[in-house]
């Protein structure tokens, strides 16, 4: 028996982008590492924000396979509900996503066949190879839908079952009917007509799944003798639960009954956080379980002594987001509940028990009668079951149509016998002549008596044979009840898939392993820089302490840090300044006289400054000094003044020149008309800078300041 407390086990999946998604061009933004366990969801609101990251037992993406789902995560669960351990299995997430998928999956269809299915087989093929064991399997359907429950394998849907509870069994639904199934055949059968009644009477199929709770649940129990010599009982239950959607409910401008609804709804979704939250949180002395049904009934698997697995589904595109977000949350926190699961061994009211007890009393029975009593038979009422087991209130209903063939060739050849003889015996009194008639009509009555009760002595016994092997047939016998079809091939092959799910766990573990090394690792150097930085600190501190213990005067320290403030924005203390701090060591504030001034002033004073004029009454501010500034006694310098004649001759006569050729032309005096040789048939030409030639006429007058 297992009392250590184990983590509930959470697992996402991931389904992949539907072609409707495909065709909206929507995109996939969910990152997977199947291996790692971890799931990375990209913000497609905010690209620079950065990406959340979540850690789970597995991650399942759009790759992934029921069957693979199944060997790895459920599997191990199913395997301890067959060893009497209480299972649960529920898929949580928004509409759309896949719950029922993996719950269900598509019928017919063997690859896609969810955890539903993939149970059935698990449990026949493990009862099948089983030894010295006897097992009895039932299944119950329930479906929770604004708070109230329905037997979905009722035959009246219009009923609404309660929940009860009781001390030694926990709590369970009331009248809940449950049928024992022998195959994988019989138990589908019960799982097609709970789904064809979970439709029933819901007018958008898809709008009543996504709002209403299923909870299709296995009971499996097995006897077997104890090392003691003893039969024991042990009870497995298997929960497989496909909730409503997660996601907001009646946010569509929800009205009325639509609003009821949606809150009902959401009340045991919510009630379902509220008890994930407080059994997480560890302070909660209160797990408020009854606010709910789907809390009340899944108390056992949450904090309780059930395994639970989790499967948070969600989809992959960016408008999922905001949900996939939540639920991840959810499955984030779910991760934290510990269970403490325990085998159910001999509980009081294993159906099993019950069965076994009925079939040997049946049988003393028969053999009393095989004793030759009569009338005795047909009296026996049919039994009836007080209460469930563990949730299933109903009586253990029993096929009784079961169309066995019954072996009771002695009995039947002995009864045959009997009546030949009673017959023969008629004939002879019939033949006997010597009878007077009265007489003879007695003992032929006498004789009709006994043969009608021999008639129904025969039938009781015949019914009675056919109960017991009625009652026989449910309860399964590894090997003998149900022929195996698996073979050796198929035997070695399922051990292979296991061992390759085992190794792949075991790869994770040793990833996980390294990781954990790799962190404490720099978890250890992180530390140790830290306690260096501290040392560090402590000294330089004591430096500090020091400086101001000796050289610092107490009441010097006393004043700084009172009015010394740490500023947390900027992360350092700063210094309040000293006018606005208060208490005894502030600056004295200048004294104000009784009138609000800052000097006393005369009523003289006052009426006159009104008046204005005179500045002397001003009370304040008497003084108005703007600086005289000094008049200026110097001037700059302006240099020597000339006279603009002088100028322009010291201008002309300082500037420079460049060659000049002068040359005189014979009649350049023009009143002399016998001109030398030499100035015959010359022209006086300056030239000036341009090279343009100066009438000699207009050349200037020497004026006699520059000498020649
Ligand atoms: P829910 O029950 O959460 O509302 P369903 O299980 O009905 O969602 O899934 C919605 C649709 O997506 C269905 O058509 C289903 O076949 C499909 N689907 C869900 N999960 C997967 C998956 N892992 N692979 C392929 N198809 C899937
Ligand atoms: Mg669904």
């Amino acid at each position: 028996m297992s009392k250590k407390a184990e983590s509930i086990k959470v697992v996402v999946r991931c389904r992949p982008l539907n072609s409707k998604e495909t065709a909206a061009g929507h995109k996939r933004i969910v990152e997977m590492d199947v291996k790692k366990g971890v799931i990375v969801l990209n913000n497609p609101n905010n690209q620079g924000e950065a990406s959340r990251n979540f850690t789970f037992d597995a991650v399942y993406d759009w790759n992934s396979i029921q069957k693979q789902l199944y060997d790895e995560t459920f599997r191990p669960l199913v395997e301890s509900v067959l060893n009497g351990f209480n299972g649960t299995i529920f898929a949580y997430g928004q509409t759309g996503t896949g719950k029922t998928y993996t719950m269900e999956g598509v019928r017919n269809d063997l690859e896609k066949r969810g955890v539903i299915p993939n149970s059935f087989d698990h449990i026949f093929t493990h009862i099948a190879r089983s030894q010295d064991q006897q097992y009895l399997v039932r299944a119950s359907y329930l479906e929770i839908y604004q708070e109230e429950i329905r037997d979905l394998l009722a035959k009246d849907q219009s009923k609404r079952l309660d929940l009860k509870e009781r001390t030694d069994t926990g709590v369970y639904v009331k009248d809940l009917s449950s049928f024992v199934t022998k195959s994988v055949k019989e138990i589908e059968h019960v799982m097609n007509v709970g789904n064809s009644n979970r439709s029933v009477g819901a007018t958008n199929m898809n709008e009543h799944s996504s709002r209403s709770h299923a909870i299709f649940i296995i009971t499996i129990e097995c006897s077997q003798v104890g090392v003691d010599g003893e039969n024991h009982i042990c009870v497995g239950k298997l929960n497989l639960v496909d909730l409503a959607g997660s996601e907001r409910q009646g946010k569509t401008g929800a009205a009325g009954v639509r609003l009821k609804e949606a809150t009902k709804i959401n009340l045991s979704l919510s009630a379902l956080s509220n008890v994930i939250s407080a059994l997480v949180d560890g302070k909660s002395s209160h797990i408020p379980y009854r606010d709910s049904k789907l809390t009340r009934l899944l108390q056992d698997s949450l904090g309780g002594n059930a395994k639970t697995v989790m499967v948070a589904n969600i989809g992959p595109a960016s408008y999922n987001y905001n949900e996939s977000i939540t639920t991840l949350r959810y499955a984030n926190r779910a991760k934290n509940i510990k269970n403490k699961p325990k085998i159910n061994e001999d509980p009081k009211d294993a159906l099993l028990r019950e069965f076994q007890d009925e079939i040997s009393r049946l049988k003393a029975e028969l053999s009393k009668k095989g004793g030759g009593v009569v009338g005795s038979g047909g009296k026996r009422k049919r039994r009836k079951r007080r209460g469930g087991q563990g949730g299933t209130g109903s009586d253990g209903e029993i096929d009784e149509e079961s169309d066995e063939e019954v072996e009771v060739m002695d009995e039947a050849e002995m009864y045959k016998e009997a009546q030949l003889k009673l017959e023969n015996e008629k004939q002879t009194i019939l033949a006997n002549q010597n009878m007077i008639a009265e007489e003879k009509e007695k003992i032929l009555k006498d004789l009709l008596t006994k043969q009608n009760d021999l008639k129904k002595q025969q039938q009781a016994q015949d019914a009675l044979n056919s109960k017991i092997k009625a009652m026989e047939s449910k309860l399964l016998v590894g090997g003998k009840s149900i022929v195996d079809h698996t073979n050796q091939q198929e035997k070695e092959l399922e051990k292979k898939r296991l061992l390759l799910a085992e190794q792949q766990l075991f790869g994770k573990l040793q990833r996980v392993k390294c990781e954990i090394q790799d962190l404490q690792e720099e978890h250890l150097m992180e530390r140790q820089n830290l306690e260096q930085t501290q040392n560090e600190l402590t000294r330089e501190l004591k430096l500090k302490m020091l400086i101001i213990e000796n050289f610092i005067p107490p009441e010097e320290r006393a004043k700084i840090s009172s009015r010394a403030e740490f500023d947390e924005e900027g992360d350092q203390w700063s210094l309040k300044p000293l006018a606005k701090s208060e208490g005894p060591l502030q600056m004295a504030k200048r004294p104000v006289t009784a009138s609000g001034n800052r000097r006393p002033i005369t009523d003289y004073a006052k009426v006159s400054a009104n008046k204005g004029g005179n500045p002397r009454y001003k009370a304040e501010n008497i003084l108005k000094i703007d600086l005289d500034l000094p008049n200026r006694t110097t001037r700059d310098y302006e240099g020597p003044t000339v006279a603009p004649r002088v100028q322009a001759a010291l201008d002309a006569a300082l500037k420079d020149e460049e060659d000049i050729d002068i040359e005189i032309v014979p009649n350049f005096f023009g009143q002399n008309k016998g001109k030398s040789k030499k100035e015959k048939g010359k022209k006086i030409v300056r030239t000036t800078k341009k090279g343009g030639a100066v009438n000699s006429e207009l050349y200037p007058t020497a004026r006699g300041l520059v000498s020649k």
